[in-house]
């Protein structure tokens, strides 16, 4: 390059520089926090890359399903970082880890999160191991629909969920998702003997609350620990996840603790719950002065003092979630973070999407699909078993559950247009599909 192009090349340069200086200096927190995310000091250190304008180049975003994982690689998808009150631009807390090895978690599936999950387009026999922190419904509010949906949208594996036990066994994991199963009786019933079945069974582990880092999973090599978290009442866990040399912690819900501060130091990726700045849950959310005070800095954690678990124990990244996270409030959450903790940090959105490795933390956003449909399968759907009908008649005390005679009497003859399409189908695939026996009302 001649000296002139150089020093072209270097104005322009500069003047980025000093615009995004402009921007870090103006009071206006949304570029504040991209500029922390996406590292401003490691930009301003890089040389410009020549780039052709017409030919394809490395984006900034996430694709889902363009990107392989490198086998050292952790990959970490916000599905859900905002409130118990779910909105168009946030779920309730849901975070994925995925990891080189292929192995894929759920930490917490609050309200609304399957819909982020089903735009990442993951076959769902791997999204079939959920954590769970709490029985809060903005961290378990959409686990009956990765049951139900994930099953028909081709999980043909158990759905296995981990959670905590509580002070007595009716505040547990095992009691709530019993009942829940039992909540979706209608619902199960009415799919036995119409679909493949064998994923609509939930496989539960039930563990102590009190466990201190203890294991509560080893497998592949990847471990998953958990810590009592001080949440609501007794029967609140945290979670950190080891595999590979690099950890991953996630508190779920929780005032600052000694477990998190012991067992989340010096983590790679720390998900802490940090929630709206007292003001704003007056101005915004239209709590009362004293509840604001009680829910902002009691119940949950202050972003002063999310900063302060953090400048304690100094993750490569750590990560804030469960506020709504506004231009007109998160200079307030940010500015209060900083108040005590200047390490790397990132303001989580939904699909805000964390690459780990043992050299570098890369922070984007995804560019996902809304109009998705069913992943590819992980394995071959089997055809409708009627056994599955009469196993599930058996286990509800019914004789049938086929229509009474009232229903069945209410049938209006549209045999003659649906005849064909079975007709249509055996012809097409060279094998018989003979039109199902209506039985005559009695
Ligand atoms: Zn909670
Ligand atoms: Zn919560």
């Amino acid at each position: 390059m001649n000296r002139r192009k150089r020093l072209l090349k270097y104005s322009v340069y500069l003047a980025a520089g000093v615009t995004f200086g402009i921007w870090l200096a103006a009071p206006n927190g949304g570029l504040k926090m991209l500029g922390d995310t996406f590292g401003p000091s490691m930009a301003l250190a890089q040389e410009t890359p020549e780039v052709s304008p017409v030919k394809a180049r490395e984006r900034d975003t996430y694709y889902p399903n363009s990107e392989d994982l490198k086998p050292d690689e952790m990959r970490v998808i916000a599905c859900g970082t905002g409130m118990p009150t779910t909105r168009a631009a946030q779920a309730a807390a849901c975070f994925l880890v995925e990891l080189g090895n292929g192995d894929k978690f759920l930490f917490d599936i609050g309200s609304g999160s399957a819909e982020r999950i089903s735009s990442l387009q993951i076959p769902y026999n791997y999204l079939d191991k959920v954590f769970i922190g709490h029985l809060h419904t903005d961290h378990f509010g959409a686990l009956h629909d990765l049951f139900i949906g994930g099953a028909l949208m081709g999980r043909n594996v158990p759905l296995r969920v981990w959670g905590p036990s509580g002070a007595v066994p009716e505040l547990g994991t095992a009691y709530a998702l019993d009942r829940m199963q039992e909540m979706l009786s209608w619902d199960l019933a009415g799919r036995a003997g119409n679909i493949d079945f064998r994923g609509y069974v939930m496989d539960v582990t039930e563990f102590d609350y009190k466990l201190e880092n203890e294991p509560i999973y080893e497998e592949n090599g990847v471990v998953i620990r958990t810590f009592p978290a001080i949440h609501s009442i007794d029967g609140s866990v945290s979670y950190a996840l080891e595999w590979n040399d690099l950890k991953f912690v996630f508190s779920s819900d929780t005032y600052p603790n000694k477990w998190f501060v012991e067992y989340a130091k010096d983590a790679d990726l720390v998900i802490h719950e940090c929630f709206i700045a007292v003001p704003e849950l007056v101005s915004k959310m239209k709590f009362t002065p004293e509840s604001a005070l009680q829910v902002g800095t009691q119940v949950h954690t202050a972003p002063e003092a999310f900063g302060k678990v953090m400048s304690e124990i100094k993750p490569r990244m750590a990560v804030a979630y469960h506020f709504f996270n506004d231009f007109d409030t998160v200079t307030g959450v940010y500015e209060r973070i900083r108040s005590t903790y200047d390490g790397p940090l990132s303001l989580s959105e939904d699909f805000m999407v964390w690459n780990v490795t043992k050299d570098d933390i890369r922070v984007r956003m995804a560019a996902t699909e809304e109009r998705t449909w069913s992943p590819p399968l992980a394995a071959p759907a089997e055809p409708p078993n009627v056994d599955d009908k009469t196993a599930m008649a058996e286990k509800l005390g019914v004789e049938t559950l086929d229509f009474s005679d009232f229903v069945a009497g209410g049938v209006w003859d549209v045999e003659d247009v649906l005849r064909p399409i079975y007709e249509q189908a055996s012809e097409a695939l060279g094998q018989d599909f003979p039109y199902p026996e209506k039985s005559e009302p009695k």
